[in-house]
């Protein structure tokens, strides 16, 4: 019923984590939807939905999810894309309404954080904005580079430690096999680089995936693309993680992606996880391909 008088404009995406938050969709689409992975948005045009237009959305949520609701999501792809005014207003109202909240997320783009002052982002983070969810996808500037992302190894790091020391938090996501065969160490190898410089809340891994085709991606990827087979998947995964040095991240790979499912805290089960990998590895036929999700 309630969702019959939500102006949602589909599809709508939400992380994992968010499955039990109340969604907010205070712009549509995504602002780059550039990025030559990504499909997520394309049917889309971006869009921001003005204040007036969220209120009665946002009343509505709380007087139906109050009492057990604790997180709100605030949608699409990149909401932080949104100005800093704009944002502690949509706070102010999403507190009036809702009252103690636990903690309120968006995805975000690094640059945007960079755009905002330290004490916007202080002023963000008290009106509860505590975590960012943020696809970094590698750490490997010539990737960035290649699949169009918009963003540095530098530009990155900057952005993320400049949240973090407004007391944001991230969920930081990176796509296995993101570069295929020939790039797949570089992204490895920096990706794990970039995480121990980060040390975000939450890490996750995601894996490349292709609903239109590996030639559709071809022609969007400024690099040469060769696909990796499930086992070369892994083995990425195994340098990647073999090679993080964090301190309490908590990492999943839980995504409807990733053919391997993983969890733990990195600090105390890494070991534990390179088991799992090297497991897979062994049992996995060497020749399979990835299949085809249809969710990026
Ligand atoms: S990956 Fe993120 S930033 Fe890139 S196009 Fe998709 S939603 Fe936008």
């Amino acid at each position: 019923m309630i969702f019959k008088s939500l102006q949602y404009e589909e599809p709508l995406f939400r992380p994992p984590g968010e499955g039990r938050s109340a969604i907010i969709q205070a712009t549509t689409g995504c602002s780059w939807n550039n990025c030559a992975f990504c499909e997520m948005y394309t049917s889309k045009n971006f869009r921001v939905r003005s204040l007036e237009e969220l209120k009665p959305e946002i009343k509505l949520l709380a007087d139906h999810y109050r009492s057990f609701v604790k997180k709100v999501f605030i949608a699409d792809g990149d909401a932080f894309v949104l100005s800093s005014d704009r944002l502690i207003s949509l706070l102010y109202e999403i507190n009036k309404q809702f009252g103690r909240l636990q903690r309120i997320s968006c995805y975000a783009m690094p640059k945007q954080i960079l755009n905002k002052t330290e004490d916007d982002l202080k002023k963000l983070k008290d009106l509860g904005l505590k975590l960012l969810y943020i696809g970094i996808e590698t750490g490997d500037d010539d990737l960035l580079a290649m699949v169009n992302k918009g963003e540095t190894f530098s530009s990155t790091l900057e952005g993320i430690q400049k949240a973090h020391n407004a007391g944001i938090d991230t969920s930081i996501m990176i796509i296995n096999g993101l570069g295929g065969k020939l790039y797949s160490k570089q992204h490895a190898l920096n990706s794990a680089e970039i995480i121990n410089r980060i040390n975000p809340k939450f890490l996750s891994t995601l894996t490349l995936s292709l609903p239109l085709g590996t030639g559709h991606f071809k022609n969007r990827f400024r690099g040469e693309y060769v696909q990796q087979t499930v086992v070369e998947l892994f083995e990425e995964l195994k340098t990647f993680i073999d090679n993080l040095n964090v301190n309490r991240v908590i990492y999943r790979s839980n995504h409807v992606s990733n053919n391997l499912p993983l969890e733990g805290v990195l600090s105390r089960d890494k070991k534990i996880i390179l088991k799992q990998i090297e497991e897979a590895v062994k049992t996995t036929p060497k020749h399979l391909m990835p299949t085809s999700s249809s969710i990026l």
